[in-house]
């Protein structure tokens, strides 16, 4: 085959004589090219290909770990949650428990958003973070409120206990037989009617004498009636009063507890026989003892005749 190129410029043609030999060349040449340039496309193609999977299966396997650690989270925060309400109830039943324990009357609980008849297991739900923040902060403020009642439950109870320690109901002579009760009766020197302020316990001289319950001794001296006579302060204007003591173990001011010997049975003062003349007083005015001698045990056991 032959080409004529013919040259604008230099107005000459050529001649090139072109073998099958040129043709062979030509086409392998032009087979490669393209080859060449489909597996380049083609690779570069996979190369996208390969990097945009590998992108999606990274950014997925990014999320599902997000997903797995908030979830995991939300969990615990759950489980945390319902110990939370577990401590809740177990302070509840507690003050309710010191309540009974106290024998004062548990408040009216406080008002609670939550309806009544609630309760039972807590079974973990799935809970958005939003509902989980709302039940801690619900809690929170229960644990605020019960803590409070407990508070004044505990002062209560302390308050009560030491009234109860101060009251007069620890029995003042022990196997001791009951004399003249607390009221009027027939004055047993003068014969003649008479108010009679406290209540006599018959004993042999020398029986130990109590203090009814905690307090400070006002005095402890002689008096013309009452002979050797203890008088105790309890506090909040009640006293008590040992009379016809044959001795003293106990000088004014001292401090004595409940049960604490203050003396011995006598028959000193105004007495026809050993005997312990035992008065309660409130702001000076005498009670009857046997009010307070009841609520402790011993005065049952005491015998009559
Ligand atoms: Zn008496």
């Amino acid at each position: 085959m032959q080409i004529i190129l013919v040259s604008r410029h230099l107005k000459v043609a050529r001649t090139i004589t072109i073998m099958p030999r040129h043709l062979l060349i030509a086409s392998f040449v032009f087979l490669s090219l393209i080859i060449g340039t489909s597996a380049m496309l083609s690779w570069v193609a996979g190369q996208m290909g390969g990097f945009g999977a590998r992108d999606d299966g990274l950014s997925q396997h990014e999320a599902g770990r997000t997903q797995q650690y908030v979830s995991n989270n939300l969990q615990l925060m759950a489980t945390r949650l319902g110990e939370l309400q577990a401590q809740v109830l177990h302070l509840d039943s507690l003050g309710e428990r010191l309540a009974s324990l106290a024998g004062v009357k548990r408040d009216a609980p406080p008002a609670r958003e939550k309806p009544a008849g609630q309760g039972g297991a807590f079974v973990p739900a799935p809970l958005t973070a939003g509902e989980l923040q709302r039940e801690i902060d619900r809690l929170a403020l229960e644990v605020d409120l019960r803590t409070d009642e407990l508070a004044v439950l505990e002062s209560r109870f302390l308050e009560k206990r030491v009234k109860e320690r101060l009251l007069p109901t620890t029995l003042p002579v022990k196997a001791a037989y009951l004399g003249s009760p607390f009221g009027h009766r027939s004055d047993p020197i003068a014969g003649l009617r008479a108010m009679h302020e406290g209540i006599d316990f018959n004993a042999e001289t020398g029986t130990p004498v109590v203090a009814a319950a905690d307090g400070v001794v006002l005095s402890a001296s002689y008096h013309g009636d009452f002979g050797n006579l203890v008088d105790v302060d309890h506090g909040d204007g009640l006293t008590t009063r040992y009379a016809h003591l044959s001795r003293m173990d106990v000088k004014a001011g001292s401090l004595v507890k409940r049960g604490e010997a203050l003396g011995a049975v006598g028959t000193t003062g105004r007495s026809t026989g050993p005997h312990l003349h035992f008065e309660v007083r409130m702001l000076g005015v005498a009670q009857n003892p046997a009010q307070f001698l009841k609520q402790g045990e011993e005065y049952a056991l005491v015998k009559r005749r």
